[in-house]
């Protein structure tokens, strides 16, 4: 059946996951399989979680709270925010629809960057957007003076999406060029930035800052936070907004009334004050950065330093076959073909044997040519 679709419906790319551990385990016969391809928490629930959720079974009966009334009160206690300024999603991917929705009309634009994590541009041509993507600065930084020309001069733009740091790049932008930015579009109608800060946990950079405290400086801010990636929760699906409370009361219009699960906001509620987990896994994390830089020098293969829980580097071979290769190994890392980039991948840290693991197989299928 030939459906009538609008071009930018029509072109649509699907998002690409990691490959699920059981799939190559089926695919290549293979026992054991890690995956370092979707940036997840690699230490998993942190028992103070496990044991909330195992209370939560009792109320499973019930809807969610729509309101999410005690997690909000967490999280403005946590984050210092208002709680008119705060709301939730299932998974922070769900704002990037509604936001592209409800800020846009048909056939307006947004603006963001090259090498820009790819949700913007589906989120935006699944709401019939154009997307602008201006191009990077060396070290795939982004350049937010081009973002800001443009949106200056083309006045169909709505929104610029700013990942900082960047997935898959792990680049970021640092406080002083951030502050630049926002305050250089302020006055530009109808106008908003969007800062996902999905992976600001994981920053050593002495230069950057969180701009979760400037929403109330920035009516134009939109910060957007997961639970995904540092709290470990990306299985029950659960982000946050920090905006101003216009864009929160639209929000709450348009979204459906249960779309946060109650297994969510309980291990959210958990999961934030749980300060041990937290320092642990960025210690694992940076540790395990190190190790990579180390090793992937010594491998000779160029990579970008990050800011992130991953890191971005060139095989300097064909992605398709390297990732094959690696596969066949039983380990999954992310090539990045769909961002236009044709040998480099992108490798999350995971627990130090898996990292082992993971450069012991990436230098068998170098050297095995
Ligand atoms: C992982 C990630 C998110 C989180 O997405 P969820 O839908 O909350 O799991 C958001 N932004 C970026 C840049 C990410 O890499």
């Amino acid at each position: 059946m030939k459906l009538r679709l609008h071009p930018s419906i029509e072109n649509l790319v699907p998002y690409k996951p990691g490959k699920p551990i059981g799939e190559t385990q089926r695919e290549f016969s293979l026992s054991k399989v890690i995956k370092l391809a979707s940036n997840e928490n690699p230490l998993g629930l942190s028992a103070k979680v496990k044991e909330a959720l195992t209370e939560a079974l009792t109320d499973l009966h019930r809807y969610p709270d729509p309101t999410c009334y005690e997690l909000l009160q967490d999280v403005a206690m946590a984050w210092k925010v208002p709680t008119d300024r705060i709301s939730f999603s299932n998974g922070s991917d769900e704002f990037l629809d509604h936001l592209t929705n409800v800020l846009c009309e048909s056939g307006e634009k947004v603006v963001t960057s090259e090498s820009a994590f790819v949700a913007y541009e589906v989120a935006a041509n699944s709401h019939r957007l154009n997307v602008l993507k201006t191009p990077v600065l060396s070290g795939y930084r982004f350049d937010l003076a081009a973002m800001e020309s443009a949106a200056r001069e083309d006045a169909s733009i709505r929104i610029a999406f700013v990942a900082n740091p960047n997935n898959p790049t792990g680049t970021y932008v640092n406080a002083q060029e951030m502050r630049r930015f926002l305050t250089a579009t302020a006055k530009i109608p109808n106008f908003f930035v969007v800062v996902d800060e999905a992976y600001n946990e994981f920053v050593r950079a002495q230069d950057f800052a969180s701009v979760l405290p400037w929403t109330q400086e920035f009516d134009h801010l939109i910060v957007l936070k997961t639970f995904s990636k540092v709290f470990a929760l990306a299985g029950l699906r659960i982000g946050a907004m920090i905006a101003h409370p216009s864009v929160i009361e639209i929000y709450n219009r348009v979204r459906k009334p249960f779309n946060v699960n109650s297994f969510a906001q309980v291990a959210a509620r958990v999961a934030l004050k749980d300060s041990e987990c937290i320092a642990k896994t960025q210690q694992v994390t940076w540790a395990g950065l190190d190790y990579f830089y180390d090793e992937l020098g010594k491998l000779n293969l160029p990579f970008v330093r990050s800011e992130g829980n991953f890191v971005f580097f060139d095989s300097q071979r064909p992605a398709a076959e390297f990732n094959k290769a690696l596969l066949k190994e039983g380990v999954i890392l992310r090539p990045l073909l769909n961002y236009g980039f044709p040998t480099q991948f992108r490798m999350s840290v995971g627990l130090p044997e898996e990292n082992a693991y993971a450069i012991e197989k990436i230098r068998k299928v170098l050297t095995a040519k």
